[in-house]
Formats: structure tokens, sequence, C-alpha cells
């Protein structure tokens, strides 16, 4: 029977990547923890209906990305896509948005059916920060001088260029896109299929269009800067004097806009050039418009989503995860004789809780001595305890897995002090 394959895009992340994962989830928390942003976790489906309403139905992501369907109740439902609508809606649902400031962080898969490559695949991770309750630009400010801290805290900072725009509120992104559609509609015949159905539907993501002839017709398209109302400018310009003062550099990209609805004012990215084509590793901004539309009061919000994946390819690439958040085995117990397992195990409690930071296998499933050995020289430990029925109940060998073969025999009782010994550790 032929084996069945996991579904493209959904990727395994197999024992030699986790401690990657690890170590980026790791220094993520470590800053939450600076920054006092604190955890939620919301479900990984949710109804339909709740990203229609907050990313937008003609967004790439409502349009053609989700997996959708319908639960025995006849209910329609989703995999999260993102986490700002599911995070919006747990928060207004158990009231931590009432008159109150929050500031939360979560991780977790997300789901999009994209066209898998490098860097893009259908079930990928995110790690997100939202703020509520906060008017901006301070907190706006924060947010990003918190993602540098990741990066400072990962040793990316050199490779990431943080882009910054001002997208105005949804009105006057309103009025721009219908400046933008009769633009676009007199150019009608130097775009291509997917430009010209998005001139009328979201006129705003033509812009973002990879292909070079679309490119060249929007050479003198109206600027979204001309249409951005005082306020924001403000908002912006704050928001700038901010990121100068703590030392932070930015681009202005004028044609940053964010593939979702709910954003306004201040959007933001973070692009790397060192992953070829997905080089966007984080992207946020304010989105104050979206509790209220998905029905709770109004509250003021600010954002961000990192791809983990991006971050542990980089991470990888550029050998960043330091050797000590590889897990390590440093003892092997090898058990002769199946009389002498309850020794073994007794033996490696001893061991595991006196020396809490060793990783300690205790052999299982019998087998010669030279093969347990085998084993102990590819677990990568570096010394192996060796139980023996022949040599005696109570003797106990300490062998060096190094070149060296150095080996001493000592009372069972002795074995514990005499492993930290070797090890040159002291117990617990
Ligand atoms: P992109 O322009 O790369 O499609 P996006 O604007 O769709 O990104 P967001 O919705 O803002 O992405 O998500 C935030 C981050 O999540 C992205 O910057 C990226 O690092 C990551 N991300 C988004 N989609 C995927 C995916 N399909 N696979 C892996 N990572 C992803
Ligand atoms: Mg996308």
């Amino acid at each position: 029977m032929a084996k069945l394959q996991a579904i493209r895009g959904m990727n395994d992340i197999l024992p030699e990547q986790t401690p990657s994962w690890q170590y980026l989830e790791k220094c993520f928390q470590q800053v939450m923890h600076r920054y006092a942003y604190q955890e939620i976790r919301f479900p990984i489906l949710e109804q339909t209906a709740l990203f229609k309403r907050s990313i937008g139905e003609v967004t790439d992501i409502v349009e053609k990305e989700m997996y959708s369907f319908d639960d025995r109740n006849g209910d329609n439902l989703s995999l999260r896509p993102e986490g700002t609508a599911g995070c919006v809606r747990a928060a207004d649902q158990n009231g931590l948005l009432y008159n109150q400031q929050q500031r939360l962080w979560y991780q977790g898969p997300m789901f999009r059916h994209e066209r898998p490559q490098k860097g893009r695949y259908r079930q990928f991770h995110q790690f997100g920060v939202e703020a509520f309750g906060m008017d901006g630009p301070d907190i706006d400010a924060e947010i990003i001088q918190l993602s540098a801290s990741l990066w400072n805290e990962l040793d990316l900072g050199e490779y990431l260029t943080l882009e910054i725009n001002n997208i105005g509120s949804a009105e006057d992104r309103k009025s721009y896109g219908a400046a933008l559609t009769s633009f676009l509609e007199e150019r009608a015949e130097s775009l291509d299929d997917d430009a010209r159905k998005r001139m009328h539907t979201n006129p705003m993501r033509v812009l973002d269009s990879k292909n070079p002839d679309v490119q060249s017709a929007l050479g003198d398209a109206p600027a979204l800067e001309d249409y951005v109302n005082e306020q924001s400018i403000e908002h912006f310009s704050k928001l700038k004097a901010l990121l100068d003062r703590v030392g932070i550099t930015y681009v202005v990209n004028p044609r940053l806009v964010r593939g979702l609805d709910y954003y306004n004012n201040c959007v933001f990215e973070w692009i790397t050039d060192s992953l070829g084509a997905q080089g966007t590793v984080c992207g946020g901004g304010r989105y104050d418009g979206l509790v209220a539309q998905l029905g709770g009061k109004p509250t003021k919000a600010a954002g961000f989503a990192i791809g983990e994946e991006r971050l542990v390819l980089m991470l990888d690439s550029l050998s960043k995860v330091p050797a000590q958040s590889l897990q390590k085995t440093d003892v092997y117990i090898v058990v002769i004789g199946e009389e002498m397992s309850a020794a073994a195990m007794e033996l490696s409690l001893q061991l595991r809780s006196s020396y809490p930071q060793l990783g300690i296998i205790s052999h299982c499933g019998g087998g010669k001595y030279n093969s347990q050995l085998k084993r102990a020289f590819s677990s990568g430990a570096e010394l192996a305890v060796v139980l023996e029925s022949d040599s005696g109940e109570e003797t106990v060998k300490l062998r060096r897995l190094d070149d060296s073969a150095d080996s001493v025999s000592v009372n069972i009782s002795e074995a514990v002090l005499k492993v930290g010994e070797i090890l040159g550790i002291s117990g617990s």
C-alpha cells in the first residue's frame, strides 16, 4: 500500500531542526518578558466570518488562501490565516479590552493555501504582538523597538531593514483608491489580467504587482501620501522622531501598503535580502478600526506578526544558533544483563536529580556490550556508565567516550560523585 504523505506545504519539523526553533522561541519569550507583554492563546479554528470581516473580503488571504469548510453542524469555519483577528475576538469576548490597556503576544501555526516555495508554506508559524487601548505614536514606536530588540537578541540586526509608511485612514484610502482606479482604467491595456481585476476591487494591491510591465505602467500613479489626512501626518512624523531618538533607522517606502485591510496610519515591515524572494520577516502597523469593526467598543490598537520559518532560515544559514542551545547527551548508561535494569534506573534517577543540567540516556532494550557502546558513542555522550552483572552487583565502570578511553571502576554508591568529578561539575 502506498504510504500517505504530508499535505504539500505543511512541513514536519524534525529533531535536528527543533533546536533552532526552541532557541528562537526562547529569545522571543525573553524579549516579551522584558517588555512585560503577556501571552494569550486562542483557537486555530474560528468562524470564517471573523476573517472575512477583519482581513477584508477582497484581500488575497480571504479570496483565495483560506482553508474553509463546513463542520458537522453546517457552520462555516476556517483555519486561522493570521493571528490578529482571533486575538481581537478573544480579547474582546473575554472583557480584556473594556477600558483597559493590554500588551499581548501569541505564537502558533497559521494556514494559507499559497504556492509553496522557500519561505512560503501552507502551514507556517507566527509570533505576534498586539497592543490595545493606546493611541500612539509612542506605542507604535514601542512595538517597533521591541522587534528591533528581538533582532539584536538573535544577532540578526545587521541583516534587517525597517520600512515604514503612512497609509492614513480608511477614508483617505477610499478617496485615494478612487483616484488610483481612474488612473489604472486609463492604462488598462498596459496591465495584466490580475491588475485589471484588482483595479476595481482593491486598486492599492496593484501597486504590489511583481510584473515589471505593470510596474512601469505605474510610473506617475497618484501617490497615497497626497491623500493622507493632517492628523495622520502628524502622528507619522512623531513616530519618526521617536525612532530617530532611540537610534532605529528606517526607510520610508511610500509603496508599502500591506495585504490586510484593517491597517491605518503607520504600517511597517522588516525586510532582509539574505533570504531571496521571501524577504519580509515581520509586518505590522496600527489598526484602530478593527475592534469596533468586529462589534467591540472602539479601541485603539497596533501590532505586528513575525514569520518564524523565515527567521529560522536566517538563523540557520547565518549560523546564529549558539552551540549550547543544541540538545546534548552527556552520559550514556550501558546496562548489561536484564538483572541490572533496576539498578540502572535507580542510578539514572540519582544522576538526573544531582545534575539536572545533564542529558542522560539509560539504555533500554538489552543487547551486548559492544552494540550498546556503539550507541553510546553515536549519542555524542562524553561518558558511559557501565552496569554489568559479571563485574558484581556493586561495581560500576565509568568509561570516557573520547580517544583516551580512560575508565575507572567504582562502587555504585560512589558513582554519582565520581561522574561529577569526571565531568567537572558539582551536584545539587
Ligand atoms: P508576504 O508578502 O510574504 O506574502 P504577508 O504580507 O502575506 O507576507 P503577513 O500576513 O503580514 O504576511 O504575515 C506576517 C509575516 O508572516 C510575513 O512577513 C512572513 O514573514 C510570514 N508569512 C506570511 N505568509 C507566510 C507563508 N505562507 N509562509 C511562511 N511565512 C509566511
Ligand atoms: Mg502573503
